[in-house]
């Protein structure tokens, strides 16, 4: 009976809650999760495991700070490896953005805690009936050498009968970081949540594994005991690690006793909003069921992604947010008929959902909301250019007496207006035309292997010269004596280069939106240059396009400190700037990204209009005045974060810190950094803003440059003014020239216009007369060198002459070696139903032009000369 009443009140809180509650009460740290969206891993755009927070600490990267851990993580599977795009909203077991409930053990427990914890945690905690339990082991794989995975097999065995533990094949059993790196068996636990008939029926083994909707996965506990090299072999792991992962909106639905992820109290309140909203009700028609099903997943990886910093955009990330946020509005759109935005207005309901589990999306409603909606205004306009196109594809397709559209043309549609082939499709369908897919999949085939092509990374192993771990030494020296620890080769886009791992390095590895810094590594008097320093799984690695001739001797380390110096100006520069626009435009101000070269800096920053310049020239005057005072520079390296948001110091959602952060503090502005700062702010010498713009709703950019750079701007400007004074004869006020000059040329403009004008009416009258007759019409013929312009000029005079007398004006000119021929006709030879511009039409042929107008009068300019005479003479014969 109790057991009864906990399934039916547990709600989705709770029950992240008791997962934990249970680690935590079995020696875990329970550690909040690590933002969904990923900023300094060239390999990954988003978070799509719990494991990869970690990676730093299972290839050995960094410390073991607590070996036992637990969290849930936000996780996205929209690209790359992981892309469950296409399924989202047509089954009900797959989102885009999920919690995963994992739990680690870092070279602590292994696979016997690991199955016991899990099982303990769902069968004895949450009661989920075992008779629907099923468990897989790894099968084995001869060709690896890799005998079945007995081990856990008979750990489960303590659990389950021997009919629910199944045998799973290296594919759903065998994890896998990369094609190089740890890996090794796993374990799944799958749920059977069909009613009792039918699983008499049918055993729910026969379904694991088969895509079932109501046979799922649940929980996957990888046993990481292998490291596979680049040449696919395997050796055994120095410190093992159990990496678990469990879905967290399928839990719930099990423990609530629903067969659909939707109905759990996850989703439930949403899609109630989507109906209210859209006039439409779930659970009625699957069309409308599966578009609230898209938009109820879809605005929570919007507002998710947005919120850890990662605005829609046209690029990388971005972009695959971007598409997201279309797939809902065009689901909507179709299906539930919105054809005005309205995800924007579900962030509440979402907000309700999540806030309390996820702080963050509360605390950035205000930039959240007008992004999404700009967003889907856009692409609502774009959606209606894509309709017109797609109308007039079928036009000419009608013209041309064809009923199929080009698959190409239709992925010019989807790649340039993000108009999907199965909108274009239904589109095409209702009006009775089809498209090509062969040529449709050919052309995203292309698109995609160029894609493969411009990203594939050959990876070489690591050739380790010494243990150790490496140690940043740049906020003190420039300069260190240093060793190779280990080195590779890698080999991208034909290019092929060298990561180089130092036991010491000054060298600062691209993060937080600074820039890597460039150097030498020395020996004697040989400089082997290092052009760039990244990390890689956290990892510091110097980038080399060659190596030492003998890589374990001893080595000096040198940063470019001019360079360097640059950069450290320019970071220091965007805490200032910081500082400097929450004073002067308001505390609501907070940091959206920023990157930090040498030459400049750029600083994104929420604020909803555009700064003026009045705020700009504020902001820079209060920068400079803060650069003036010349702060020193405060660090503390190793402060407790809660410290140091005691501090003042600015928390940034969407940043991923260690429980110590480094804190920088120049005056009262304090930042957590980690980047380069200069020694005091009075070394930056200048400020100077070169540029404010827009980025995405409620997001501005500035650009700015320091110290030398600085120096130059003022140079350039100083030079064009100086330029701009010898032109006005070294006027003493320059602006004032200009102003004479701007309104003496207006009077000489207005002088020719006047001169021009009376020439026109002296060619009128001259014109009018040299007319002949010509049957019953009044004809003037030009012939020879004549100005197009004044024959053109003198048209509207003639017209408003004679309103009601036949008169015409044939001409066959040329001027600068360029044939013209015009024709005028007064009102009642165009009531006669004579028509200059078909008379045009026809006679331009002759001089090798083409050309038209009115009724009354046209033109045509050509290349021929020697046509003039048969161009006259056809528009008399058509005058006749
Ligand atoms: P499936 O085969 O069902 O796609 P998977 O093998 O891709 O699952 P894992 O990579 O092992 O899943 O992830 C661990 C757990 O995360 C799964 O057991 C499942 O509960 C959950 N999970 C995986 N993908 C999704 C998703 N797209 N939406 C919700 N939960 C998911
Ligand atoms: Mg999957």
């Amino acid at each position: 009976m109790k057991v009864e009443r906990m399934k039916e009140y547990m709600t989705s809180q709770e029950i992240r809650q008791s997962f934990l509650d249970f680690m935590a009460s079995k020696g875990h740290q329970v550690v909040p999760s690590a933002p969904m969206v990923i900023k300094d891993d060239p390999t990954l755009m988003f978070t799509n495991a719990g494991m990869n927070p970690w990676k730093g600490i299972i290839l050995g990267n960094d410390p073991i700070k607590y070996p036992r851990v637990a969290d849930s993580q936000k996780c996205l599977r929209v690209s790359g490896k992981h892309n469950d795009l296409e399924e989202v909203g047509h089954d009900t077991y797959h989102h885009t953005m999920f919690e995963m409930l994992g739990n680690w053990s870092f070279g602590d427990y292994f696979k016997k805690e690991a199955i016991d914890f899990a099982w303990e945690y769902i069968v004895d905690v949450l009661k989920i009936d075992p008779a629907n339990l099923y468990a897989t082991v790894f099968e084995g794989s001869p060709e690896e050498g890799l005998a079945r995975d007995d081990e856990a097999a008979s750990i489960w065995a303590k659990h389950l009968p021997a009919d629910h533990i199944l045998n799973g094949n290296k594919h759903d059993n065998f994890w896998e970081m990369g094609d190089t790196g740890p890996c090794g068996p796993c374990s799944e636990i799958h749920v059977d949540s069909r009613p009792a008939e039918e699983r008499a029926k049918v055993p729910g083994r026969e379904l694991v594994n088969k895509d079932h909707p109501q046979v799922i996965e649940i929980w996957n506990i990888v046993f990481m005991q292998y490291n596979r090299k680049a040449d696919g072999s395997l050796e055994p792991l120095a410190k093992k690690v159990i990496d678990t992962g469990m879905g967290f909106e399928r839990l719930v639905r099990t423990i609530q006793g629903k067969t659909s992820n939707y109905d759990t109290d996850v989703f439930q309140p949403m899609l109630r909003k989507i109906g209210a909203i859209c006039g439409c009700e779930y659970g009625k028609d699957e069309k409308i069921d599966i578009a609230m099903r898209v938009i109820a997943d879809h605005i929570r990886t919007i507002a998710f992604a947005i919120t850890d910093g990662q605005l829609p955009s046209n690029e990388k990330a971005g972009y695959v947010i971007r598409r997201i946020l279309r797939r809902a509005v065009r689901y909507g759109y179709t299906f539930l008929n919105m054809r005005n935005a309205f995800l924007y207005q579900l962030v509440p309901q979402l907000i309700a959902d999540l806030g309390a589990a996820y702080p963050e999306l509360k605390a950035q409603e205000a930039q959240i909301t007008p992004v999404i909606k700009s967003e889907e205004e856009a692409f609502l306009r774009t959606l209606d250019k894509g309709i017109t196109l797609l109308d007039k594809l079928m036009a000419e397709a009608k013209q041309a007496g064809k009923t199929e559209i080009s698959g190409v043309d239709v992925f010019t549609l989807k790649d340039t207006y993000g108009f999907p082939l199965d909108l274009t499709e239904l589109i095409l369908r209702e009006n009775g035309y089809t498209t090509n897919e062969d040529e449709y999949n050919k052309a995203l085939e292309h698109q995609k292997s160029m894609g493969r092509e411009a990203n594939k990374q050959d990876l070489g192993d690591w050739n380790v010269l010494r243990e150790g771990d490496t140690e940043f030494v740049g906020y003190d020296e420039l300069s260190v004596e240093t060793h190779i620890l280990r080195y590779r080769q890698v080999s991208q886009k034909g290019k092929s280069f060298y990561q180089v791992v130092l036991e010491k390095t000054p060298f600062y590895a691209e993060m937080g939106g600074e820039v890597g810094d460039t150097g030498y590594l020395r020996i004697g008097d040989l400089k082997l240059k290092i052009v760039d320093c990244k990390r890689e799984n956290n990892l510091p690695v110097h980038i080399m396009t060659e190596l030492p001739k003998d890589p374990s001797a001893t080595f000096i380390a040198e940063v470019d400190a001019e360079r360097r110096q640059a950069i450290a100006c320019n970071h220091s520069a965007t805490h200032i700037i910081h500082h400097a626009l929450r004073e002067v435009l308001g505390k609501h101000v907070e940091q959206k990204g920023s990157l930090v070269t040498a030459e400049s800096l750029r600083f994104d920053f929420s604020h909803f209009q555009k700064v003026t310049p009045e705020e700009l020239r504020k902001v820079e005057e209060v920068a400079n005045a803060f650069v003036r005072r010349d702060f020193h520079l405060e660090e503390s390296r190793h402060t407790p974060i809660a410290e140091a948001k005691a501090m003042g110091a600015m928390a940034l959602f969407g940043e991923k810190y260690g429980d110590d952060v480094r804190v920088i503090k120049f005056g009262d502005s304090v930042e957590l950094c980690g980047g380069c700062h200069v020694s005091s702010t009075g070394r930056i010498g200048a400020i100077r803003i070169i540029m404010e713009t827009s980025v995405a709703a409620g997001v501005r950019r500035i650009e700015a440059v320091t110290a030398a750079k600085a120096d130059e701007l003022y140079y350039l400007a100083q030079d064009t003014l100086n330029n701009l004074k010898v032109l006005f004869n070294n006027a003493p006020d320059v602006v004032n020239a200009v102003h004479k000059f701007i309104d003496e040329n207006a009077s000489l403009k207005k002088q020719i216009e006047q001169f021009t004008a009376e020439k026109i009416e002296q060619y009128r009258d001259h014109i009018i007369g040299r007319a002949e007759s010509f049957g019953d019409i009044k004809l003037v013929r030009i012939e020879g060198e004549e100005d197009p312009e004044m024959i053109r000029g003198v048209m509207p005079l003639l017209r408003g002459k004679f309103t009601d007398m036949k008169f015409a004006v044939v001409a066959a000119t040329h001027w600068n070696e360029k044939p013209t021929i015009a024709v005028f006709l007064s009102q009642p030879l165009v009531d006669e139903g004579k028509n200059a511009g078909a008379m045009i039409k026809a006679a331009a042929k002759n001089i090798q032009g083409g050309g038209g107008g009115q009724p009354w009068f046209a033109t045509a300019g050509g290349r021929d000369v020697n046509g003039l005479n048969a161009a006259m003479n056809e528009l008399l014969e058509n005058l006749k």
